[in-house]
């Protein structure tokens, strides 16, 4: 496999027609050596944030062996790119059909649930040809938390209100063999306190049930690094995650777990676009809305974006970005910093794709296609280098070139 030294080198060799993205297997490496190193506990990756099988293999190779999964497709990927891995269907509303594949055929025995009616599908699912239930099964009873600590929701579709947990988690003890409450803050959470609320509620909700819990899953939400978002050091959120883990009333061997997407994946990949047109401080690019650009057209999230033609000169300034199709929602407002007399022909590296970036592209319009190239270089931010400056000590961005 071909691997270039860079993204200019990348440009330079191939002057691409259309987008390429470039994968970093070093970054995403160094991102699954920190969270299996250093997590107290146990990190699932969240495959959803990028099911591309070369990054799989990549966090396997570097220690991460527990897989989330949220789709029958999940488990029949990750089944067959990491025979050995562990998976959890750790959606709560599944089709049965779903369920029982994943048991009998793919050994998946961690199931997640916010209601009695899930529960009775994950039992009959489960259940032999004669009809004897599972023994071996993990349930985990998703909690509804508040999102308020993050920049993207995930707490009005899935889990049970603290109110309603007590009966959902003892009918679901009879059930299992290992019981564990799970709930996610929402994606990019920026402060650790996130998770102490949400486990304050796993606290009340053990309390109230009476019940052994085996497992508390922190879920995932942890963050990576962009353009106004600059979290504080992993470590932090680690520390205060283990302080009130261990302050739970659970049993003494109880395990914790994560679920990290966005941090594992984040800095695995970048694009190279091209610019074909400009119109005032308006870019008209090859790839948006309906390719690898998905959020930053539809919830404005901003991308550290970086020319790569050293012919410009001009100081940067704020521009907008166009996608290719033809729909006018295929719009990005930015802003994107690039040099003031950038234009048609020039090429542009947007990074940080990794989480939810690359793993969106849709063939919409004939856009979509991008050819998919190893690089060598840093990604243009990581949370994992070492030398990173914590945001609440100084103003200073860490970028790395
Ligand atoms: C999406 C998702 C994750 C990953 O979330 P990130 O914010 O990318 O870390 C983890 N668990 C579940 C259940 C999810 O739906």
């Amino acid at each position: 496999m071909h691997i270039y030294p860079s993204a200019s080198a990348v440009v330079r060799d191939l002057r691409p027609d259309e987008p390429v993205i470039l994968n970093r297997p070093h970054a995403a490496a160094r991102a699954a050596r920190f969270f299996s190193q250093k997590f107290p506990g146990k990190s699932l990756y969240a495959v959803k944030a990028n099911p591309s099988p070369d990054l799989l293999k990549v966090l396997w190779d570097s220690g991460i062996t527990h897989y989330d999964v949220a789709s029958i497709a999940e488990v029949r990927l990750v089944r067959e790119t990491l025979p050995e891995a562990t998976l959890c269907f750790m959606h709560p509303v599944k089709a049965e059909s779903a369920i029982a594949e994943a048991y009998h055929r793919h050994g998946v025995r961690t199931f997640s649930l916010d209601s009695i009616e899930e529960l009775e599908k994950i039992v009959a699912a489960t259940a032999d040809q004669r009809g004897r239930p599972a023994e071996d099964l993990y349930l985990l009873v998703r909690l509804r938390v508040s999102s308020d600590y993050s920049e993207l929701s995930l707490a009005s579709k899935f889990g049970i209100d603290l109110a309603d947990a007590a009966p959902l988690l003892q009918a679901t003890r009879q059930h299992c063999d290992a019981l564990g409450i799970c709930f996610h803050v929402g994606s990019q959470a920026m402060t650790p306190f996130a998770y102490v609320q949400a486990l304050e509620r796993v606290r009340a909700a053990i309390a109230e049930a009476a019940v052994t819990v085996d497992i508390v899953d922190v879920g995932g939400g942890f963050p990576s690094s962009y353009p106004g978002m600059e979290p504080p050091p992993l470590e932090d959120y680690f520390g205060v995650i283990d302080r009130h883990f261990e302050a739970l009333p659970i049993s003494y061997n109880a395990e914790l777990w994560c679920e990290p997407g966005r941090a594992l994946c984040a800095e695995y990949n970048s694009m190279v676009v091209r610019v074909e047109k400009r119109r005032g401080d308006e870019l008209f690019i090859n790839d948006g809305a309906y390719g690898a650009l998905f959020d930053a057209a539809h919830i404005g999230w901003r991308f550290p974006v970086s020319s790569l033609d050293d012919r410009l000169v001009d100081q940067d300034r704020e521009f907008a970005f166009y996608g290719p199709t033809c729909d006018d929602a295929d719009y990005m407002k930015g802003p994107f910093m690039l040099p003031g007399d950038i234009g048609p022909g020039d090429y542009v590296e947007i990074g940080m794709l990794g989480a939810y970036g690359a793993a969106m592209k849709t063939a919409f319009n004939g856009f979509g296609r991008a050819e998919a190239v190893t690089v060598a270089d840093e990604p243009m931010a990581s949370l994992y280098r070492g030398d990173r400056i914590d945001p609440r000590k100084s103003d200073n961005v860490v970028m790395l070139r």
